[in-house]
């Protein structure tokens, strides 16, 4: 079983937010679209999924979350796996950064595949608090859609795979998230999921983010007092969540932005291969 793992980026549609909203209040103004992301892994014997993205039915008039103007939906979910010659039943396991709307909106689509996630994760979609409720974090679906699910394997905590493939629980943005570390030959890449949305969330001092349409704006580099890490608008618990930055940090190969696949980044989509 090759250890070595190659990398792609699959775009699940985008939504049009306030970059301050995912970068600690820095660049209020400024309206971006962001990605929903997802992640194939391949090592030319095994497709692992990385997140499903939203599922159709959460974008309402042509808004999603926060009444924020998106697209997406399972359409999506098909065409980017059709992009690499796949479908659905190709996908051997399916991993979940988290189980919010935009990440776990597929689900069903994957019934067979063995299904990684969180034990806590699987607990707070249980049993929400009103405030998650009243936000639609999590789509009402996702408990049902579980039911189809053949081969679930709940985890708690940090585990590494045979297959060379590394998962650590990363609490904080919600109280089951996890990093999933993918070796390959250009090094180890950490896919985050939404802990950091973007990598200005761990790269404070950043001035130059790309778009979407691969240009390139000015943003606005953290003021020292926010340094080391901008928390965006959702986090659960802000001590984990700081704890788990930390973690990212130590797991890494080098403390480099090009090793950090964050959860909603558009460099992340316009790269799309690595390994
Ligand atoms: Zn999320």
């Amino acid at each position: 079983m090759s250890k070595m793992w190659k990398v792609k980026s699959l775009y699940y549609g985008k939504i049009n937010v306030p970059k301050g909203v995912m970068t600690a209040g820095l660049d209020p103004e400024l309206m971006i679209d962001i990605p929903y992301t997802g992640f194939l892994l391949q090592n030319g014997e095994e497709n692992i999924l990385v997140d499903a993205g939203i599922h159709q039915d959460n974008i309402v008039n042509g808004c999603a979350w926060g009444g924020y103007k998106a697209e997406g939906g399972n359409d999506y979910v098909l065409k980017a796996l059709a992009k690499w010659g796949l479908e659905p039943k190709d996908i051997h396991t399916v991993m979940y950064t988290h189980l919010h709307n935009d990440h776990a909106g597929g689900l069903a689509l994957f019934p067979d595949a063995k299904t990684y996630f969180q034990r806590d994760e699987y607990i707070n979609l249980l049993y929400q608090v009103p405030g998650q409720m009243v936000r639609s974090d999590f789509d009402k679906r996702t408990p049902g859609d579980m039911k189809v699910l053949k081969n679930i394997y709940q985890i708690e905590g940090d585990l590494i795979l045979p297959n060379g493939i590394e998962i650590y629980k990363i609490p904080g943005h919600t109280k089951g998230s996890m990093a999933i570390v993918v070796p390959t030959k250009e090094g180890r890449f950490i896919i985050t999921g939404d802990l950091p949305h973007m990598n200005q969330c761990l790269f404070p001092k950043q001035t130059k983010m790309k778009l979407l349409d691969g240009s390139e704006v000015e943003v606005t580099s953290a003021p020292d007092n926010m340094s080391p890490y901008l928390f965006n608008s959702v986090v659960y618990d802000h001590w984990e969540a700081y704890d788990s930055y930390n973690k990212l940090k130590a797991i890494a190969d080098e403390f480099d932005p090009k090793y950090f696949l964050t959860g909603h980044d558009p460099w992340v989509i316009l790269k799309e291969t690595w390994g």
